[in-house]
């Protein structure tokens, strides 16, 4: 029988389960028989005309069924299918002509002496780096090894664009900063650790976050831009950027144990969007901030990242052009996909749509301006300090906790009870829409999906506890630890 390889992010609509084997002559058969063993699922592989979504691709091996027969690919005994959902990330030489080199000196002939060793860098590999520049998206899990990777191969010029501080909380996998700079500009902070490791180099760094509206300039001076973004519609516009102004895209994105790499190269072959054409509404694939990441994934996958560069740079080796990397930490597996470009493509496409960069925060149906994480809006909305009097003026509450069961373990309110979000569709019966409830995740953002479900089914006396328990821990609980 054929064997289905479902994702981390897939994994709590499927109780767990990881590789499954199930009946069918065709991969729409075995689809078929997955959500009907697991219907939990169903809405996040098909829409309601039940097609799958956009945000969705099946491969069976390395191929993707599109390029196939589609989902009446008929399947052999042994054939492994795998879903790959998006996840909140040729040869051409990218350097200059030879002539152009810029010669290198005593002390960086000794610096780089291992690189000069391998024949296939050498000293003109050595001059190409040094020739070349690399804009770095984002200075966290994934800007990180690869901003310190760059900077030691002695790529000449290394721009970094964030607009965030460095918190407390970033330490366990954005190994570019240390505790010393907690507060501190991270561009500021992975700049002078740059620096420190290799003073030859040229840092240049952009504390704003990167637009429609200031992308083209922020990207005009570099050959090559790594995508270390942790959100959508970043990930669009830096795809969208790449492809239209013929720039490679290295890409990379993590979750949990997960993690996805490829060089997406319009000139030579597909794009973010051939593979993703839509991103996936907001709430359903949770990011590294809702659902967790291996310290560690972003030093595999951002490695990856920066080893791609590198041969990009150098024009050496196969790359990730045209393929997908699928890693796997717990099962500790590596395997590429094929990716074909798609002629409909609405940026890369024969007849493109998109010719100049859009509202990528509309695009990905988020509000525009003020989004508030963790907020439902005004009529929705509970905070911790109105929650903590109506509980003390005796008030009748029934507090639901949406999150996982090893998140209750790290603090609860009391008297909640558990209804995991992934399990909340399924388990509306179990609530009472007479009752005055009040929902809660860590920091309002999950709570506010379960909101929505039952507001949508009819349920009027229900609440959001903004800024989750993480802001009762902050504004009333002092003895709970904040996560
Ligand atoms: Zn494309």
């Amino acid at each position: 029988m054929p064997t289905l390889k479902i994702p981390t992010p897939l994994r709590p609509y499927a109780d767990g389960e990881s590789v499954i084997t199930l009946p069918g002559e065709t991969v729409a058969d075995v689809l078929g028989a997955l959500v009907e063993r697991h219907p939990e699922l169903k809405k996040h592989l098909f829409n309601d005309e039940d097609k799958l979504r956009p945000f969705v691709n099946v491969f069976l091996g390395e191929e993707n069924v599109n390029q196939l027969e589609g989902l009446g690919t008929p399947l052999e005994d042994g054939d492994t299918i795998i879903i790959i959902p998006s996840i909140a990330g040729g040869q051409p030489e990218m350097s200059k002509g030879d002539q152009m080199l810029p010669e290198l000196t005593h002390q960086e002939i000794l610096r780089y002496s291992r690189h000069l060793l391998i024949p296939d860098v050498g000293l003109v590999g050595q001059q190409k780096l040094k020739a070349a520049s690399v804009l770095v998206i984002g200075s966290g899990g994934l800007g990180s090894p690869v901003a310190l990777y760059l900077a030691a191969a002695g790529v000449g010029r290394i721009g970094l664009v964030d607009y965030d501080v460095v918190d407390f909380s970033n330490l366990q996998r954005q190994i570019i900063h240390g505790e010393s700079r907690i507060g501190d500009l991270k561009v500021e902070s992975a700049r002078d650790r740059m620096l420190d490791l290799n003073p030859e180099i040229q840092v240049d760094i952009y504390n704003e976050m990167i637009t429609s509206a200031n992308a083209f300039v922020i990207a005009e001076p570099y050959d090559i831009i790594v995508d270390g973004t942790d959100n959508f519609p970043t990930r669009y516009l830096v795809n969208d950027l790449c492809v239209l102004t013929g720039k490679p895209n290295v890409y990379g994105s993590i979750f949990r144990f997960d993690g996805q790499a490829s060089v997406f190269y319009a000139e030579e072959g597909p794009c973010y969007r051939c593979l993703f054409p839509e991103p996936p509404p907001p709430g359903l694939v949770p990011s590294c901030a809702e659902g967790g990441v291996l310290g560690v994934l972003p030093g595999t996958i951002g490695s990856i990242q920066a080893t791609e560069t590198l041969k990009l740079i150098l024009g050496i080796g196969e790359t990730l052009i045209g393929r997908l990397l699928l890693y796997d930490a717990l099962d500790l597996s590596f395997q590429t996909v094929k990716l074909a470009k798609n002629p409909e493509c609405k940026v890369c496409g024969v007849n493109p749509e998109v010719t100049e960069l859009i509202d990528y925060e509309d695009f990905c149906g988020l509000p525009t301006h003020g989004h508030d994480e963790g907020s439902a809006g005004d009529n929705w909305d509970i905070t911790a300090d109105e929650l903590s009097e109506r509980l003390q003026s005796g008030a009748n509450l029934r507090l639901i906790d949406v999150r996982e069961p090893h998140e209750q373990e790290i603090s609860n309110l009391e008297g909640s009870e558990l209804i995991p979000l992934g399990q909340f569709a399924a388990r509306l019966s179990e609530l009472d829409s007479a009752e005055d409830i009040v929902l809660y995740c860590k920091t309002g953002t999950r709570s506010t999906r379960a909101l929505e479900i039952l507001a949508s089914a009819g349920f009027e006396k229900v609440k959001n506890l903004k800024g989750g328990i993480n802001a009762w821990a902050a504004y009333v609980d002092h003895s709970l630890p904040i996560y």
